[in-house]
């Protein structure tokens, strides 16, 4: 079955609004990893109909019981993410900052695949799970290289490691919230792309865009509870799909303004 088309005059709307405006920013959540394989944690098949994260990816499990935390939670999630590579929306993104038309990507997601992709100015709202901590010497070292003959893994202090992701209670890093109330107050055009935009504080960047007199426009293939209200217009359908039609109309129409 061929994927419905995206509406092309929001296309020309959106690829018209990024290549006039002098500071866009790029907000995004799981929805843009789903053509990654990695699925999305909330709604139907998500992994919190399977588990309860206040039982397993809360900071108190963790520390009280992590061999528990990792056999559930985060050995799949090491699986599922070490396999995973960048889609076309992840492309899209660093070829608009390469382009000089994007300024930052601000990401709720841990997966490590804006960096992948080309991204230069990325801000982890909610940490990476690419590294692991030692929860007592404070060692780093990278995902991909921890081997789980036994569970938790251990740093060679004797410590156990952990992924240098946000749990639940747990803080976002206060320079990642500053910096990003300060680009979304600055920007004059924001995509959010792949989120429900429910998760506070992440919820308020849109909020604080829109109060400033940004374009917001979203690209997600349901409506969320900014669409009509906080959202100028939804392009809808896949991250990567509208991603890639809206790179190819920005870059057609720069080689015929700039030959
Ligand atoms: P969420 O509530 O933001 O929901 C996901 C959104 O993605 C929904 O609005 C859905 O309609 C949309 N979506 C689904 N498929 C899509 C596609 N192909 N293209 C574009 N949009 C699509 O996110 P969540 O799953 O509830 O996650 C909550 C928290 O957990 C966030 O911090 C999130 O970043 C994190 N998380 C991260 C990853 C990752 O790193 N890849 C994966 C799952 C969850
Ligand atoms: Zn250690």
């Amino acid at each position: 079955m061929t994927p419905p088309t995206v509406d092309t005059a929001l296309l020309q709307r959106a690829a018209a609004d990024i290549a006039r405006s002098r500071r866009t920013l790029a907000l995004t959540g799981a929805g843009i990893s789903v053509e990654s394989g990695i699925p999305p944690f909330r709604g139907k098949g998500g992994l919190w109909e399977k588990i309860d994260p206040m039982k397993y990816a809360h900071i108190d499990a963790l520390v009280k019981d992590p061999e528990t935390v990792w056999r559930v939670l985060i050995k799949d999630m090491k699986e599922v993410l070490d396999r995973a590579r960048p889609n076309d929306a992840h492309r899209g993104l660093a070829r608009l900052e390469e382009m000089g038309l994007l300024q930052t990507v601000i990401t709720q997601n841990i997966d490590g695949l804006h960096q992948a992709a080309g991204s230069r100015d990325v801000i982890e709202f909610h940490g990476s799970f690419a590294r692991q901590r030692c929860m007592d010497c404070g060692r780093k070292m990278a995902t991909a290289d921890v081997e789980l003959h036994e569970l938790p893994p251990r740093c060679r202090c004797g410590g156990v490691l952990r992924p240098e992701a946000i749990f639940f209670g747990e803080l976002i890093p206060p320079e990642h919230l500053l910096r990003s109330q300060q680009l979304a107050a600055a920007c004059d055009t924001m995509l959010v792309i792949g989120t429900s935009a429910v998760v506070q504080p992440f919820a308020s960047l849109p909020v604080i865009a829109r109060g400033a007199g940004a374009t917001v426009i979203e690209i997600n293939p349901e409506k969320t509870p900014l669409t009509g209200e906080i959202s100028d217009y939804l392009l809808a359908g896949k991250a990567g799909q509208v991603m890639r039609a809206l790179v190819d109309i920005i870059e057609k129409e720069l080689r015929e303004t700039r030959p």
